[in-house]
């Protein structure tokens, strides 16, 4: 159980334990319980907290010693921009991890095939990525993720491992339900902010900026980061990013084969995998 949620649990059994042992007690008690809700509410806006369940925030440190990296895509597939990702990707012998809308991927379902083929991997962003889905509740919640599962399961052939939540932002519901649905919570290591930012070279400093073995990137697909222009952030940063991921030896993989590496075909240049499968 996350320590939020035991410390909640203690704290609302201690308040009514206090009230019952003297009723005076009730201001303080209610203070008490009010200041904890706080604590979750704002615990729930920072994406990167553990206190509400685990949360792998970078790689396991036996991917960080093969000088892997991974560069998360998320809201794709979008046929605008994400065919042109591909392109780039296999241009630099790079991986990545798309997070997908599961919505999305039922209405590109070759798409969401071709990311696959091409050796990176799809994993679950959510079924609809609700803006209301860190206000939803447990059953609405465990829907959302569910029927993404059996989506993008579907569709790939390959059930996801991972799960990003929308926009990042959680309640303590969250974390049964992904354990339930074996799913493991990713935030990331290092972010460009690209839907706010959006100038390319300002997005690509924040990715580049003392990148290093074991980081988690997040990047955005199709309409969610444009530039002024409307032209995909993604596209004007991946170059950059990947020469510069390249003149540091390091090596973009996707998450699962960070996390349960199978052989070489886990770090081998994507030519080399696709000809050394059967
Ligand atoms: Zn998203």
């Amino acid at each position: 159980m996350p320590m939020l949620v035991k410390a909640s649990i203690a704290c609302h059994a201690g308040a009514g334990i206090a009230v019952a042992a003297d009723p005076a007690l009730w201001p303080w008690a209610l203070g008490a319980v009010a200041l904890n809700h706080g604590v979750i509410s704002v615990t729930g806006l920072l994406p990167r907290s553990t206190w509400l369940g685990e949360n792998m925030r970078r790689l396991p440190a036996s991917s960080a010693a093969r000088n892997e990296v991974s560069i998360t895509i998320d809201d794709g597939p979008d046929p605008a921009v994400t065919p042109a990702v591909l392109d780039l990707l296999d241009a630099h012998g790079a991986r990545a991890t798309f997070f997908c809308i599961a919505q999305h991927a039922a209405a590109h379902p070759a798409l969401a095939r071709e990311i696959v083929r091409r050796g990176h991997s799809v994993q679950n962003h959510s079924d609809r990525h609700s803006h209301r889905f860190s206000l939803l509740g447990p059953k609405a919640m465990a829907r959302e993720i569910a029927a993404a599962q059996a989506s993008l399961a579907d569709i790939t052939g390959e059930a996801p491992l991972f799960f990003r939540a929308p926009a990042g932002l959680r309640n303590p519901f969250l974390a049964p339900v992904l354990q339930r649905l074996d799913l493991q919570l990713v935030s990331w290591t290092r972010r460009g902010f690209d839907t706010v930012r959006r100038e390319p070279s300002n997005v690509l400093a924040r990715l580049a900026r003392g990148l290093a073995a074991g980081d988690i990137l997040i990047a955005h697909d199709g309409n969610a980061a444009r530039t002024d222009d409307g032209s995909p952030v993604l596209l004007a940063v991946l170059p950059g990013l990947l020469a510069r991921a390249r003149s540091l030896r390091l090596v973009a993989v996707t998450l699962p084969a960070a996390s349960h590496p199978r052989g070489d075909d886990a770090v081998a240049p994507a030519g080399a995998a696709a000809s050394a499968s059967p």
